[in-house]
């Protein structure tokens, strides 16, 4: 028994710094689309790490090692896929035939069932808000078969030590997920700290230029529609509206800046989110349908938030506008809302079948001026993304090319009235 802990020790000692050093080349996220170099820098890392924990075997039966290199082939697939996973399997079966022995067949069988358990939970896994309970019932599962081989084929060691060891891989399974959901928390808001501070610097810049700008140019558009009315000159009366329309353009980019910069306008108070919805969804009705788009709202039970109404609209509208834009031809814009009174949050989703956004694209979301719109602001998702802060609440964009763009707002739920 004491002779195990040592061993056991090596093999959580490896499993974990590997973990740790995966997350210092490619930072965790909760992206689930991963490049082919990070899939392949992290299959290589699991298969480092499943290697050396094969070299320090927790127990030996012969040729036949106990080790937990199938949590490193589990954990890895579970989280990035089918690619590290078999990088991570493949390598571990090629040194497993080498060392060879009776229980080749055995050890290479269970190696390639944790690959092929995980990728059976994986989607489930990922899309869960309650990883613990689904990573619990997919190691479970593992762990079942692996007990039904070994069973079948070993069983000469003494019956504690599987107990010690399939107890020890359960949780050292759970303790990786607790680690890498960590560190992808940790990650997030770190990348939002990052994000925040762009935005200072940028906005404490221009927020006093912007200020300044405005004055003058309600002057010279007051002026030129003036002179647009009484002028003789053909010429300047085609353009004027040109003038006009860009002037506003102007004026919308300052005034959206000011809005970052205007925080005693904000004001918190107990507001009906599906009220604030239903009314967005009017106002964006004529323009949806005006471009081919239907807006499919599901209003069920009244949710209540703390915010604040006039610029949760704005926000609302932004993204359903943002929508709109994307969908070239005929399209959906889809608007749920969905309480969770366990967690006390409230999901509002708002999602289209655009033309969507690259990983690349996706990266620059809500930083100021990043705009692919000939007659865009780049402001829009900035401002949203700061009313949402703003309220306590969690803005995030999932997106993929040619498919469309999914935007999850969370909000914590105040209370609700039936
Ligand atoms: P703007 O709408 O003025 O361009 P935003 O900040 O609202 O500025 O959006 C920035 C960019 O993000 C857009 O130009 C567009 O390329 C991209 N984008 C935002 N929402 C979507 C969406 N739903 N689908 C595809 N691309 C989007
Ligand atoms: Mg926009």
């Amino acid at each position: 028994m004491i002779t195990l802990i040592k061993p056991l020790l090596v093999n959580i000692t490896i499993l974990f710094s590997f973990t740790f050093n995966a997350n210092l080349f490619f930072p965790f996220q909760t992206k689930h689309h991963l490049s082919l170099k990070q899939k392949v820098i992290y299959g290589l890392i699991g298969a480092f790490g499943g290697l050396l924990c094969m070299f320090y075997p927790i127990e030996t039966l012969g040729d036949t090692r106990f080790d937990l290199r199938m949590i490193a082939i589990f954990v890895i697939t579970l989280y990035t896929g089918w690619l590290p996973g078999m990088i991570v399997l493949i390598s571990t079966c090629f040194i497993r035939i080498l060392i060879s022995g009776p229980f080749v067949g055995i050890g290479l069988t269970i190696n390639i069932f944790a690959l092929l358990t995980a990728l059976l939970f994986r989607k489930k896994f990922l899309r869960s808000s309650n990883k613990y309970l689904l990573g619990t019932i997919a190691i479970l599962c593992y762990i079942s078969i692996y007990i039904i081989l070994l069973s079948f084929s070993v069983h000469f060691l003494h019956f504690n030590f599987y107990i010690i060891y399939f107890t020890i891989s359960y949780f050292v399974c759970m303790a990786l997920i607790f680690v890498i959901e960590k560190l992808i928390k940790i990650n997030k808001q770190f990348e939002e700290m990052v994000y925040l501070d762009k935005l200072t610097m940028i906005g404490q810049l221009t927020a006093s230029i912007a200020h300044e700008i405005r004055n003058p140019l309600t002057t010279v558009r007051g002026f030129i529609q003036f002179l647009s009315k009484e002028t003789k000159d053909e010429q300047f009366k085609q353009f004027s509206s040109i003038i006009l329309d860009e002037l506003d353009r102007t004026n919308s980019i300052i005034t959206n800046y000011l809005m970052m910069t205007k925080p005693e306008q904000f004001r918190l108070t107990d507001i009906p989110l599906h009220e604030v919805i239903d009314s967005c969804v009017q106002l964006m009705r004529p323009y949806a349908s005006y471009t081919n788009v239907s807006i499919e709202w599901e209003k069920n039970e009244p949710i209540f938030i703390r915010g604040d109404v006039h610029s949760l609209k704005q926000a609302i509208m932004n993204i359903i506008k943002n929508g709109i834009e994307a969908i070239e031809g005929q399209g959906i814009i889809k608007i749920n809302v969905k309480p969770d009174y366990f967690k006390n949050k409230v999901r509002l989703r708002i999602s289209d079948n655009g033309r969507g956004m690259s990983q690349e694209q996706l990266k620059q979301i809500g930083l100021p001026f990043y705009t692919t719109k000939s007659k865009g602001t780049g402001l829009g998702s900035m401002v949203t993304n700061k009313i949402i802060r703003d309220m306590n609440g969690s803005i995030e964009y999932e997106s993929e090319l040619g498919q469309g763009t999914k935007v999850t707002i969370e909000f914590p739920l105040l209370h609700s009235e039936t």
